[in-house]
C-alpha cells in the first residue's frame, strides 16, 4: 500500500476557502493512487485564543484541563476537512487521538508519542476511507488527553508516517519551504532545497518556527524524510533528510533568530563551588528555561559576574525567585528586556576555519554589539539588542553568501 501523510498547519486551514483548497490537495494525491492519511492543526489563531482563555480563568490553570482545552481546536478543523471531502463524494471521517489511539508518555503539555495503534486506520484505508486525524493530541496510559507542545502537529504527522511506513510525509504550511532565514523577516531569504536533520533541529530550536524542534528529533530517530511546502502555491518545497543524502557547498545553511528574550546579570556573586547550582536549581524547579549562560573570570578569585538569558514571559517570575533565594549573595541584579539571539547554522563550519571571525566582523562593521556568545559544533549564537535583528540578519546573510 502506497501511503502518504499530509499535514496541514493552522494557516493552511485558516478559513473556509483554505479548507476547500486542502480538500483539493488531498484529492490530487488520491488521483495519484496514494492512500492518504491527513493530519490537521487548529485553524490559525484558535489555539492562541484557547491558551489566553485559560490564563484569564486562572494563572495556575491545571495542566490536564489545559490539554483538553487547547486540543479542541484540531477537532473543529478536522471535521471541516472531512465534511468537505464528503461533500465531494469521497469517504472520510475525523479520528481524534484517543479513538485510534495515539499513545503518549510524559507530562501534560509536552507529551511524546510512543505508540500508534494501526489496526482501525489500516482497515479504514483499505475500505477506501480518508482518515482526518487531529494533530497535536494523544492519550496517556491513564486515558487522559495529552498534547505535544506548541506546534506539535508536526510531531503527529512524523510519527504517523513512521508507524504507517509512509512513502512520503508532507508538511503543508504558509511558506514554500524552509528558508535560509525567516522569509517574513528578510525578503532576501532563499528557499533551501535540502537540509539535514541536524541543521533543521538547530534552526528550529534557535527560532525557526516552521518546524517544531521535537518533531525533527522524532524524524531523525525514525529516519522519516519530510517535505515542507506551501499549501497555496504548487512548487517544490524543502526536503529534510539525513546528512549523507545532501550535497551542499555552503558553509552556513541558515540563520535563526529569537524574539522576546531577556538577559539577567548577577554582579558580584561569590566565586565558590555550588553557587551556580544554587542560582539555577529554583529556576529549574519552576520550569524556567535558562538559555545562554556566561560566567566571567573572577579577577580576585572571590567574586564573579554571572549572566544568563530567559524568555521575557518568565522575567517577573525569575526576578521574584532570585530575590527570594536566601542561599545566594550578590552585589547587584540587572535585568534587560528586548534582547535577541541570532544564530548561524551549518555543518560546513566543522571543516571551515574562520567562521566565528567572519560572523563577529560582519556584526562589528554594522556597529552591532555582541552581549553573549555560545557555540556548538554546527552553530554560533550571539545575543544582541532586539532593535538590531534585521540589520544583523541582512549582514550575516550577505557575509555567508546566502543571498543567491
Ligand atoms: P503552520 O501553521 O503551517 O504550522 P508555522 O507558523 O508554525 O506554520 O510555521 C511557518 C512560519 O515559520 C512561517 O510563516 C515563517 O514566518 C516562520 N519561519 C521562521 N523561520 C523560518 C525559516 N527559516 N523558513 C521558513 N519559515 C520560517
Ligand atoms: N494548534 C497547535 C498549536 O498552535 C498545534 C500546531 O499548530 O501544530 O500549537
Ligand atoms: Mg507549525
Amino acid at each position: 500500500m502506497k501511503i502518504v501523510v499530509l499535514k496541514f498547519g493552522g494557516t493552511s486551514v485558516g478559513s473556509i476557502d483554505k479548507i476547500k483548497n486542502v480538500a483539493n490537495i488531498i484529492h490530487y494525491y488520491l488521483k495519484k493512487k496514494y492512500k492518504v492519511i491527513v493530519v490537521s492543526s487548529a485553524m490559525s489563531g484558535v489555539t492562541n485564543d484557547l491558551v489566553n482563555k485559560s490564563r484569564k480563568i486562572s494563572n495556575n490553570f491545571c495542566d490536564s484541563e489545559y490539554d483538553i482545552l487547547v486540543s479542541s481546536g484540531e477537532q473543529v478543523a478536522c471535521s471541516l476537512i472531512a465534511g468537505r471531502l464528503l461533500h465531494k463524494g469521497l469517504k472520510s471521517r475525523t479520528w481524534l487521538g484517543w479513538q485510534i489511539p495515539i499513545i503518549t508518555h510524559g507530562p501534560h503539555k509536552q507529551s511524546r508519542i510512543i505508540q500508534i495503534n494501526k489496526k482501525k486506520i489500516m482497515d479504514y484505508l483499505k475500505e477506501g476511507g480518508i482518515p482526518i486525524i487531529t494533530g497535536f493530541q494523544g492519550v496517556n496510559k491513564d486515558s487522559r488527553v495529552t498534547t505535544l507542545g506548541r506546534g506539535g502537529s508536526d510531531a503527529s504527522a512524523i510519527m504517523l508516517a513512521k508507524f504507517f511506513n509512509a512513502e512520503k510525509c508532507v508538511i503543508y504550511t504558509d511558506v514554500q519551504g524552509v528558508y535560509t532565514t525567516d522569509p517574513n523577516k528578510l525578503s532576501n531569504a532563499k528557499k533551501i532545497k535540502e537540509i539535514s536533520y541536524e541543521e533543521m533541529l538547530e534552526m528550529a530550536s534557535l527560532g525557526a518556527k516552521v518546524m517544531q524542534p521535537i518533531s525533527i528529533q522524532d524524524a531523525r530517530l525514525n529516519k522519516v524524510d519530510i517535505e515542507v511546502k506551501s499549501s497555496f502555491v504548487r512548487k517544490t518545497g524543502t526536503l529534510i533528510t539525513k546528512r549523507a543524502n545532501i550535497i551542499n557547498n555552503k558553509i552556513i545553511t541558515g540563520i535563526s533568530s529569537t524574539q522576546n528574550d531577556s538577559k539577567v546579570s548577577l554582579i558580584g556573586v561569590k566565586d565558590k563551588p555550588g553557587v551556580a547550582a544554587s542560582i539555577f536549581r529554583p529556576l529549574s524547579k519552576n520550569l524556567i528555561n535558562v538559555d545562554m549562560v556566561v560566567q566571567n573570570i573572577s579577577p580576585n578569585g572571590r567574586e564573579t559576574d554571572l549572566t544568563f538569558t530567559i524568555k521575557s514571559d518568565d522575567l517577573n517570575k525569575t526576578k521574584k525567585i532570585i530575590k527570594e533565594n536566601k542561599s545566594i549573595n550578590f552585589r547587584k541584579l540587572i535585568f534587560k528586556k528586548g534582547v535577541s539571539k541570532i544564530s548561524i547554522i551549518g555543518v560546513g563550519m566543522i571543516t571551515t576555519p574562520g567562521v566565528t571571525f567572519r560572523m563577529f566582523q560582519a556584526l562589528a562593521e554594522n556597529r552591532i554589539n555582541i552581549q553573549v556568545i555560545s557555540t556548538s559544533e554546527i552553530k554560533i549564537s550571539v545575543l544582541i539588542d532586539k532593535r538590531n535583528v534585521k540589520k544583523a540578519l541582512t549582514a550575516l546573510h550577505k557575509e555567508f553568501k546566502l543571498d543567491y
